[in-house]
């Protein structure tokens, strides 16, 4: 197991310009201000003879002691994570792409996992989709893995085998964004190019006390030109993971602990006493509830059937392998599911189906209900786009959790 940041890591390091006296007190709401602002930095003769970066309005002159700050603090702070023991670009990208919308201990025996199936490029590129897929299984967001593999096949085509060195030829790769594209070239070439996520956002928004929602269009820009004005153009790639670093560790989301930060003394979120309640919470898409009644087709060897049809059982998991089932919304789900079987497949009849226990699913914004049924057939149907598989074995195949939980209550009834 990775080590956490936890309380033990050391506090800030590095020499911060003179602090206010005050420094650590919430201030009278009359001195907040640029005025006031600029009278924290005492060492500082004139504000208006310097040149702010952008959203941070952190003194030009003071920006050499912010970044050493910020990179003394990750030298002795960060996580020892795999991929940050390797300058190799493939492996960069590959944690970049399992990192996004899922967390570090959720991604670490993943990563080593798929490494040991693909090792390098070439190996991703050559692979087949559903051994790809497999060895995601588990990760969610299937379009990571799709776009991950399309992209190794256009840089073992186009590009030698190697990542790309030009950012827009980067960007120009299947799943690749601006915030990809700039860590894996900051960080395996050094190049000087800002990232830019929430966590990254967060911790800017916060020294600079911006207020409103961080992904409106015009406030994102400004982020990320703050962020590029800020980055530490000698150390792009470490400067980065710094940032983010402490955007996961310590300039958290809920109860930032500010006492431990290295650049506190910059921060107005902090002098202002308002740190908690930045950045502004974002509109949330309203959650849709659905039910999704699965039928676990289950004959005397102990198979299964699943099917694949990315217009048809459950698109809710489309490219993926997953029991037939019916999204629905009408009361007797086991009805429902026999006529859908029985149309589909021609096979069941309400009588043979045994309910469930049933299971909790969330996928972005959807709640789902899954209504496992488990259905004894003598003979498995044949259907296109389907296959034949043990049921304890289904693992093996790329499939949701979802689809692992239906298989779960049926093994837990057999
Ligand atoms: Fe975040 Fe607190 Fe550091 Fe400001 S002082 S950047 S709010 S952790």
């Amino acid at each position: 197991m990775q080590p956490s940041r936890g309380a033990g890591v050391s506090p800030a390091v590095f020499a911060a310009p003179a602090p206010h006296k005050n420094a650590g007190e919430r201030p009278a709401p009359q001195s907040i201000g640029r005025q006031a602002h600029c009278s924290d930095f005492r060492s500082i003769p004139r504000c208006a003879k310097i040149a702010p970066v952008s959203l941070l309005k952190i003194p030009a002159p003071e920006l050499p002691t912010f970044r050493r700050g910020m990179l003394s603090w990750f030298a002795n702070s960060k996580r020892d994570l795999p991929w940050r023991r390797t300058r190799d670009a493939y492996r960069i990208w590959l944690s970049e792409v399992m990192l996004q919308q899922t967390r570090v201990a959720a991604v670490l025996p993943y990563y080593e996992r798929f490494l040991a199936a693909f090792p390098n490029v070439q190996a991703l590129a050559r692979a087949r989709i559903d051994r790809v897929l497999g060895n995601w299984s588990g990760l969610g967001y299937y379009s990571r893995a799709r776009n991950l593999q399309r992209a190794a096949k256009e840089i073992v085509a186009r590009h030698a085998g190697n990542f790309p060195r030009e950012y827009e030829a980067a960007l120009a790769l299947p799943g690749i964004g601006r915030y990809t594209a700039a860590a894996v070239l900051s960080i395996a070439y050094d190049q000087p190019h800002a990232v830019l996520d929430g966590n990254v956002a967060r911790v800017l928004a916060r020294i600079g006390a911006v207020r409103g929602e961080l992904r409106a269009p015009a406030t994102w820009r400004k982020l990320g030109a703050t962020a590029q004005e800020g980055l530490d153009r000698n150390a792009p790639g470490e400067w980065n993971q710094a940032m983010m670093e402490l955007g996961a560790t310590v300039c958290t989301p809920k109860s930032p602990r500010c006492a431990e930060c290295p650049v506190q003394n910059w921060c107005r979120a902090r002098a202002l006493g308002i740190a908690e309640k930045l950045p502004a919470a974002r509109k949330k898409r309203a959650t849709v509830e659905v039910t999704l009644a699965a039928a676990v087709l289950l004959d005397p060897r102990g198979r299964t059937l699943l099917v694949r049809q990315p217009d048809g059982d459950g698109a809710l998991f489309s490219h993926l392998w997953q029991f037939p089932a019916l999204e629905t919304t009408g009361r007797d789900l086991g009805a429902s599911l026999a006529a859908h079987l029985r149309n589909k497949f021609g096979v069941g009849g309400k009588d043979i189906l045994t309910p469930l226990t049933t299971a909790r699913h969330t996928v972005t914004f959807r709640n789902i209900r899954l209504e496992p049924y488990l259905v004894r057939v003598t003979r498995l149907p044949r259907a296109t786009e389907a296959c034949i598989v043990a049921l304890a074995r289904i693992r093996r195949l790329p499939i949701s959790n979802a689809t692992q939980k239906i298989a779960d209550a049926a093994i837990a009834f057999k």
